[in-house]
């Protein structure tokens, strides 16, 4: 079984962080040499991860409360949540499928003498272009903050230079992961300097929590194993344990209540040196390859099925999502050919305010509903993605049975 995600870091770098468990170097200055892997480091700012990075920044700009930020309709639940802890209300913008981003005319449409900011994703791998946002921007005196969390793909893009702070994460699911951890790119230097300051008073999350995270994952890469997995999928359809909520529950990042305490930490030491080690080994081709693969699959289905966001460009494919009417019967006829697809993300769509019912994001609202992700990653080989490729176009449009002659019919007699 292709299990539905590999994790983006190997046994060696798990080792390594579990040494750094026992012998940490000193926090603030792997800090800083963590910072200055990106261009401007002195504009870079590690978190432990980019809810928390986010967090400090509405701590710090203190908005007026009431304030509405456009956000792009599909994010992670927390993010929405921190929006609303800070008397903030998230106004969605509907989603272009050829990008997965709204378009600039959907931002523009948007905004109104309440509007403060714009948070905009580039989901799944794809990196949009930002310009005609900034443009908006500039002319309604509004902030860009341009979520990158699934978009790092190496340091040549460390956010648009204008954005006023762009924010990469280095969580367990993401690429190049160091299981936790985020970079936040602050344009206003006084502005960093005050985040710096908030966050230098956070208490600091022990070296052990981040042992048992290496151990977790380390149980959860082993079960992402391709012999342990089929294994592993094959025990829970037989006892009807529903694995897909339990693997994507297993996978969510501070879970259960006290969200706003549990992110207000600084990265620990083991944290940091394992980031260091990730962007010093940094390998740009492998991820490359991948998007090389990624462009092929493309090609083979679209037209066939919508595959959502792969205008984007560049594009690493860091997941393949695509849209079909029936997501369980692919899921189930991929399941059967070794293919462990999944609806089950941490996505959601943002609901809108109540006297702003114009903003609900249809279009968005389909996308969840009718989203497969297919197991797609570095480590599943060309023949493999193409052999995927074939199961997705068999289901959606089977060969029809070669017709029968009609025995006794008139014809026949
Ligand atoms: C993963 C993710 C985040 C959160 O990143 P963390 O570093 O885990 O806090 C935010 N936004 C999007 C779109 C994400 O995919």
């Amino acid at each position: 079984m292709w299990s539905r995600k590999r994790f983006d870091i190997s046994w060696r770098d798990l080792m390594v962080g579990a040494a750094r468990v026992f012998f940490s170097p000193e926090p603030d200055g792997t800090a800083r040499r963590v910072e200055r892997f990106w261009p401007d480091p002195e504009h870079t700012l590690v978190c432990l991860s980019v809810r928390s990075g986010f967090d400090l920044l509405l701590e710090t700009l203190n908005l007026p409360r009431g304030s509405e930020v456009l956000v792009s309709a599909i994010t992670i639940p927390h993010m929405v949540k921190i929006l609303e802890h800070h008397g903030l209300t998230p106004v969605p913008v509907d989603l272009d499928p050829a990008t997965m981003a709204p378009t600039a005319d959907a931002w523009r449409r948007a905004v109104t003498p309440a509007t403060r900011a714009i948070l905009v994703a580039h989901l799944f791998g794809g990196r949009i272009d930002v310009t005609p946002i900034l443009e908006l921007a500039q002319r309604h005196k509004l902030y860009v903050f341009e979520d990158c969390a699934q978009a790092f793909t190496g340091f040549e893009y460390a956010g648009h230079p204008e954005a006023d702070v762009s924010m990469f994460s280095f969580g367990a699911i993401k690429s190049t992961t160091a299981l936790e951890g985020a970079v936040l790119r602050v344009r206003d230097g006084e502005l960093l300097a005050r985040m710096r300051t908030a966050q230098a008073g956070y208490p600091r999350q022990g070296r052990l929590a981040f042992g048992r995270r290496l151990l977790k994952y380390g149980l959860l890469k082993f079960l992402s194993f391709r012999p342990v997995a089929g294994f592993f999928v094959f025990v829970c359809r037989r006892v009807g344990c529903d694995y897909d909520a339990w693997v994507n529950g297993a996978v969510r990042g501070f879970p259960g209540a006290d969200l706003i305490a549990k992110i207000r930490q600084q990265p620990p030491a083991p944290l940091l040196a394992l980031m260091e080690r990730r962007f010093r080994r940094f390998n740009a081709e492998r991820w490359q390859r991948h998007a090389a693969k990624g462009r092929e699959l493309t090609v083979r289905l679209n037209g066939a099925v919508l595959c959502p966001g792969t205008s984007s460009t560049p594009h690493n494919y860091w997941v393949f999502p695509v849209l079909v009417d029936e997501p369980p019967r692919l899921i189930e006829q991929l399941v059967r050919s070794g293919y462990d697809a999944t609806q089950g993300v941490s996505l959601c769509v943002v609901p809108p305010p109540a006297d702003r019912s114009e903003q609900k994001a249809c279009f968005a609202e389909e996308f969840l509903k009718k989203v497969v992700f297919l197991p797609f990653y570095p480590e599943l080989p060309t023949r493999r993605s193409q052999r995927m490729a074939a199961v997705v176009l068999d289901t959606l449009n089977p060969q029809p049975l070669p017709e029968k002659p009609a025995v006794g019919s008139a014809e026949t007699a």
